[in-house]
């Protein structure tokens, strides 16, 4: 099938360095301590997240740092393709690991020893890339809900299909059978934290791909950037300060 036409179109339109439109909004989740949605393109996701608070389960405090609790689900009605569980299943497991992982890179859990945050992200349409989306809402929620972080972390996907690197890969392309390379970054300390890749791509052409996505996290860095300023200044102004 082709991917990329020969006016270097993709099937959606896209160039294949061009993200898909990225939309934020930040406390979706009113009874939540911090809550956010993103969307890239038809993938839309929820995050809300609770905390710090006691820890649930006494066994599991730490005495030095918090602990950091993440599940990821995708609703019923979130993919007309396949039906799904809606989570517990392996595929939710992995990346609720994965994104508790990415999470804690960033979170300054030593400043809360002795407690818990739990960080809950749903997909409510998905359309490729949903960890991705998910890790992004994650880190909007928890700056909503003045969780201490070192530095914002951002995620994007390339793939590369028809010889030519692609950005932010869509259902279609992802389920192409090609390489799809999940990358989350620390954008001001300039460290990767997330790299995820299934499928095979040739070691020379890794690079360009690495590169192509974490140019998307960087994009995505400076939206979040944009949207938490626009946030902050909204509280100001209902605040009257
Ligand atoms: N997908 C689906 N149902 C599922 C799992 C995946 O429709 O149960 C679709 C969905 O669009 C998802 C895509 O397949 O975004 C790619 O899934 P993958 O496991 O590669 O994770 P993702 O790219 O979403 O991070």
């Amino acid at each position: 099938m082709e991917f990329v036409s020969p006016e270097g179109l993709r099937l959606d339109g896209r160039r294949p360095m061009e993200m898909r439109q990225i939309r934020a909004e930040i406390g979706a989740v009113s009874r939540a301590d911090g809550s956010a949605i993103f969307e890239m393109g038809n993938t839309k996701v929820v995050a809300a997240v609770y905390g710090p608070r006691e820890v649930q389960n006494r066994s599991q405090q730490m005495s030095d740092q918090a602990l950091i609790r993440c599940e990821y689900s995708m609703a019923n009605f979130s993919t007309g393709d396949r039906k799904r569980k809606p989570k517990g299943d392996r595929r939710s497991t992995e990346i609720s690991l994965v994104i508790r992982q990415t999470m804690e890179a960033c979170i300054m859990t030593n400043l809360m020893p002795r407690s818990q945050i739990d960080i809950y992200v749903q997909v409510l349409q998905a359309d490729g890339g949903t960890r991705s989306a998910c890790i992004n809402a994650a880190t909007l929620a928890l700056a909503d809900a003045g969780i201490p972080m070192r530095d914002l972390v951002t995620s994007c996907s390339a793939g590369y299909l028809n010889s030519t690197p692609l950005l932010d890969l869509n259902y279609v392309e992802d389920s192409a059978g090609g390489p799809d390379v999940t990358v989350g970054i620390l954008p001001k300390l300039d460290k990767v934290t997330l790299l995820q890749m299934d499928s095979k791509l040739p070691i020379d052409i890794l690079e360009n791909v690495v590169q192509l996505a974490t140019e998307g996290c960087k994009a995505v860095a400076n939206y979040i950037r944009e949207i938490l300023l626009e946030n902050t200044k909204q509280l100001e102004y209902r605040r009257g300060v």
